[in-house]
């Protein structure tokens, strides 16, 4: 029950009805038997600023921020960490003291994704895409140390942007086009792919891959971000292949039990947040 003691964590997007984080944060919430209660809010572009400051004047504990003021937020808050300022992106606000800091938590979230399974961010890793996801998952995996980040994109212009801030983390980088000879020989050497587009996404889930799963090594990972469908074409093609595959579920839980962690203190009830997912699935 709700009572004039409770606090408030927020989400900011527009549109956010789709949203499943306040079921997933509302149930780990309650099985931590927490006071506290996370609420969705449609903020149009114009508001942003002033639902800011109203979350800071309310009292909120902090807030998740979902499409489109991820990028936009950043010159609202007093304080941004290392990885959201790199991503140029920030999902996750604390407010402490009347104080607003950004942090990133999409990049840890799909590198959590892949410990989950066992698996290190290591070695030649392709990304398809150059979007807001592409960027966090490939400063994430820079951030780490990885050998290499190439990025594979439509728009080569893109890929290129991902690419200089790779480098400028000090980690190697190359951009290449969809259509370019130089992608076959990427796929031969990646030891991780990334498919961040939302080619295979519902309600088209029956388009083909981004790129052809014949190149890629049996012993390669093969990740896809994209968790409506929870098995994707891409990740059948690469399992029959050989490869190991993860799937964008993963991703999205971790990216919310790290933001958990941040709003409350606490360690996030990992499988209680799982659960809440698949129900809303
Ligand atoms: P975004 O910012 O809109 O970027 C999409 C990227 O995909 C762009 O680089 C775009 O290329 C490329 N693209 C779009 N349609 C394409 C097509 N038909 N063929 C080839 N490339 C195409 O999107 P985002 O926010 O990065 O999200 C990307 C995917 O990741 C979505 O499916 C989203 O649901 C998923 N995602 C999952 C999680 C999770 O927690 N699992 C979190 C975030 C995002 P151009 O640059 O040429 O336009």
């Amino acid at each position: 029950m709700i009572n004039a003691a409770f606090k408030p964590i927020g989400l900011i997007g527009h549109p956010v009805s789709h949203s499943l984080s306040p079921l997933m944060h509302n149930s780990a919430l309650k099985a931590c038997d927490l006071n506290m209660c996370y609420m969705a809010f449609d903020v149009p572009p114009q508001h942003l600023h002033a639902s800011v400051q109203g979350m800071i004047a309310l009292g909120f504990v902090g807030f998740n921020v979902t499409i489109p003021h991820k990028e936009n937020i950043l010159p609202f808050l007093d304080e941004v960490d290392l990885g959201a300022r790199a991503m140029g992106a920030v999902n996750t606000v604390v407010i402490r003291d009347g104080k607003t800091k950004g942090y990133n938590t999409d990049g840890g979230g799909f590198l959590a994704s892949l410990r989950d399974r066992g698996i290190e961010a290591r070695g030649e890793i392709l990304v398809f895409g150059a979007g807001g996801a592409a960027r966090a998952v490939a400063v994430a995996m820079a951030l780490e140390g990885v050998q290499r980040v190439t990025i594979a994109n439509r728009s080569l212009e893109n890929a290129r942007e991902i690419s200089r801030i790779v480098e400028d983390l000090g980690v190697k980088s190359h951009a290449v086009s969809l259509e370019g000879g130089d992608l076959k020989e990427k796929l031969k050497m990646a030891n991780i792919v990334v498919n961040a587009t939302p080619v295979g996404m519902s309600p088209r889930e029956n388009a083909p891959p981004v790129f052809d799963t014949a190149y890629l090594k049996t012993s390669a990972v093969v990740c896809d971000l994209v968790y409506r469908p929870r098995d994707t074409t891409l990740l059948r093609a690469a399992r029959s292949r050989g490869c190991t595959t993860i799937g964008g579920l993963g991703m999205l839980l971790y990216q919310g039990a790290q933001a958990f962690e941040l709003f409350t203190d606490l360690k996030p009830p990992i499988e209680i947040m799982r659960e809440a997912l698949a129900v809303g699935l």
